[in-house]
């Protein structure tokens, strides 16, 4: 199964890639934890990204393009993959497309959840409200309220046109990210079983 969850950030993408991953037996590839992993080694892609995904900014799309390329060769990929984060604009989405042609990989469906932009903020404030507390882990940059608008800003202007691009293909599915989050787990469920 190879899918793509769509969604603007606080949607719940993340929590719900998490348990398909583990129902599915497929790997959750979220470009974001990536990203935030070369910025805590020190690499030369978290130097170049970090003041980037600070202010809540897209990091180059050459950058992403390749990591998702690479990734999705590796041997956890063989039943499929969940993509979450990417991609993240019309540019990625085409790029994608090329690379998935150049594999021979057909993408099953593209998931979207659904929510009101009123709710996100106050949920993301505190998710960062509850890892500030959260000593091990410690806050993410871009969880601050400037940040963040500026995050669904680039959501609505970058990413929801993506969302069309995949309607246009047949294969878009969009859900409501509203309800509980074992109902939006089930949506998900039964969404996937009619492909
Ligand atoms: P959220 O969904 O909460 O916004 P993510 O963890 O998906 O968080 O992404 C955090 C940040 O990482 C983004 O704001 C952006 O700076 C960077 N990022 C993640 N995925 C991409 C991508 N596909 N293209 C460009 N930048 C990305």
């Amino acid at each position: 199964m190879k899918l793509i969850f769509l969604g603007p950030p606080g949607a719940g993408k993340g929590t719900q890639a998490a348990r398909i991953e583990a129902a599915y037996d497929i790997p959750q590839l979220s470009t974001g934890d990536m990203l935030r992993a070369a910025v805590a080694a020190g690499t030369e892609i978290g130097k170049q990204a970090k003041d980037i995904m600070a202010r809540g900014d897209l990091v180059p799309d050459d950058v992403v393009v390749g990591i998702i390329s690479e990734r999705i060769e590796a041997a956890d990929c063989a039943n499929g993959f969940i993509l979450d984060g990417f991609p993240r604009n019309l540019s990625q989405a085409r790029a994608l497309d090329g690379v998935l042609v150049e594999k021979g990989i057909d993408l099953d469906a593209v998931i979207e959840l659904a929510v009101d932009p009123e709710i996100l903020i106050a949920r993301i404030l505190k998710r960062a409200q509850e890892s500030a507390q959260d000593s091990a882990q410690g806050p993410r940059d871009d969880d601050t309220e400037e940040a963040l608008h500026h995050r669904l800003r680039v959501y609505e202007e970058q990413t929801a046109p993506v969302a069309d691009f995949y309607a246009e293909k047949g294969i878009l599915r969009t859900l409501d990210g509203m309800q509980e989050m074992d109902e939006v787990t089930q949506q998900i469920r039964s969404a996937l079983e009619v492909i």
